[in-house]
């Protein structure tokens, strides 16, 4: 004993002879971007301890998984999705994420769009005790503190408020959150100023991290894409945050085909030294709200209450009306916009339009009026500039899954099959490390998102021949295919395909410095 103390110490970890699981002959991307290996995987309690070749090194296994033909990688780490919204206040079916899981999801961020937790140890002390499926991280929000302090005010911060604000997200960074959203599209935060939204942020200066954001305008409503980008850049830039344009797209035929310009101005950006990055989903709509999508966001001041004061008085009305055709018009149409909440899920704009016999707009105000903000996906995107943008090596993979939308429950294996199998726009090493092992660096997320010896058993094994997603706008809710096993800090969610409803997930912390 006196002798082998010391000897264990000088050899460090003792050697991983013996194992929980050992996932044999699979073909292993590891998560770096490099070469996929034919190698071994082992793992003991929460972390992974063995990576190499399990016969000659002698390892045994209580579990041993038949991997051959089959692709082991990192549980991937989504930086943006709605899954989480609410946290912890989610019915155990929600808190499990089996619908992540399914695609090898295996952390989600809690806080997109700017309403992330403003308590965030709190949130995940809650979520950890009740238990959730999927680890997950917090980004506070910009909008939570606004709406906190100013409710749904359109008018610009005083001093008194800005301090507010910055206390909130000052205390949200302390307490472990990665960052800072913000939704600046979306009513009230749409009424900050560039200096209101960088006075706040610098809240979260002292402790580093991410500013992520569902920028001002993806298209050409208000500053338009790239006047918007510019702006997101340099709130990063003045908060020394990391700037993520998150679901980074080109919405709308009048700004088609600028994908490259966004990602020449991100290219700049970086080689001056400030880090910019974006994550993107792989669909040609995007999900939002019927009101969030038309009205112009003077309508909204005020909150729900004040803009039926508005559609009822008829001059107002009209006013709303002319814009909203104006947006209509720049989302492609009425046949663009598919509606997946309320009465008519399933039916487009033009659909409704035909059976109700009234004007578009008219109609959808209507919808508005009666039915509040109406989940819809929004045709707007095309081809091309999705595949621009997937192929840059700073762009990352992200679901913004939501209620009614295919991408909560599809995002993943759509990607691997679709632009990786059958049509390859990007290579498997580059889809595995857009998912998992470039999140986790950028975000600053300690051992997870790689298959590293000593990090966390966070582990996917899926069959390349089957992978794919089943959900689609008309079912939105069907679970991917494809995913074979799926390890949350080593126990098994996912077993020979079917989620085992474990809740082996973990609140992740920022370490303060
Ligand atoms: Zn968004």
């Amino acid at each position: 004993m006196t002798l082998l103390l010391p000897l264990l110490l000088l050899l460090g970890t003792p050697a991983a002879d013996s194992v929980d699981v050992l996932i044999r002959g699979g073909t292993v991307y590891d998560g770096s971007g490099g070469a996929s290996r034919r190698v071994d995987v082992g793992i003991r309690g929460d972390r992974i301890v063995f990576v190499g070749n399990a016969a000659q090194s002698s390892i045994t296994a209580t579990r041993t998984i038949d991997a051959t033909g089959l692709i082991v990688a990192p549980g991937f780490i989504d930086p943006h999705t709605h899954s989480f919204e609410g946290l912890p206040k989610l019915s155990e079916e929600r808190r499990r994420n089996a619908g992540a899981l399914m695609q090898g999801v295996t952390t989600v961020v809690t806080g997109a769009d700017g309403r992330g937790p403003l308590e965030v140890a709190e949130v995940l002390t809650e979520a950890e005790r009740l238990g959730i499926g999927t680890n997950t991280y917090a980004l506070t929000g910009f909008g939570s503190a606004r709406v906190r302090v100013m409710g749904n005010s359109s008018a610009p911060a005083t001093p008194a408020q800005i301090d507010s604000m910055k206390a909130l997200i000052a205390k949200a960074m302390r307490e472990g959150a990665f960052g800072v959203g913000s939704g600046l599209f979306y009513a009230p935060q749409s009424y900050a100023s560039t200096e209101e939204v960088i006075a706040v942020l610098k809240g979260a200066t002292p402790y580093g991290g991410v500013y992520d954001t569902h920028q001002r305008d993806e298209s050409s409503y208000t500053i338009g894409l790239l006047n918007s980008v510019r702006e997101a850049i340099r709130i990063g830039r003045e908060t020394g945050l990391t700037t993520n344009l998150g679901h980074v797209k080109a919405l709308g035929v009048d700004v088609w085909g600028k994908a490259d310009s966004v990602l020449i101005l991100m290219r700049q950006e970086r080689a001056a030294g400030h880090m910019v990055v974006a994550d993107q989903y792989p669909w040609t709509a995007s999900g939002t709200g019927l009101g969030s999508s038309l009205l112009p966001r003077w309508s909204q001041a005020g909150g729900r209450d004040s803009l039926l004061l508005r559609i009822a008085d008829p001059a107002t009305r009209e006013k709303i009306l002319a814009e909203m055709r104006e947006n209509l018009r720049r989302r492609g149409g009425d046949s663009t916009l598919l509606l997946t909440g309320g009465a008519y899920v399933g039916k487009t704009l033009k659909q409704i339009v035909a059976e109700k016999g009234t004007g578009a707009v008219e109609t959808a105000l209507e919808l508005i009026r009666t039915g509040g903000d109406l989940g819809v996906a929004s045709f707007n995107m095309n081809e091309a500039d999705i595949e621009t943008f997937m192929k840059d090596p700073y762009v990352m993979t992200s679901s913004d899954g939501s209620g009614g939308h295919p991408r909560l429950y599809g995002t993943y294996p759509r990607k691997i099959r679709r632009y990786v199998l059958d049509k390859p726009v990007i290579t498997m090493e580059r889809m595995i490390r857009a998912s998992a092992g470039q999140v986790a660096e950028v975000y600053g997320i300690p051992d997870r998102g790689t298959i590293t010896v000593g990090g966390f058993a966070d582990v996917i094994i899926f069959d390349p021949g089957t992978i794919r997603e089943e959900a689609t706008y008309v079912e939105p809710e069907k679970l991917s295919i494809g995913m074979r096993w799926v390890f949350v800090n080593g126990k098994a969610a996912v077993v020979d395909g079917v989620p085992t409803g474990v809740l082996a997930g973990n609140g992740l912390r920022k370490t303060v410095k």
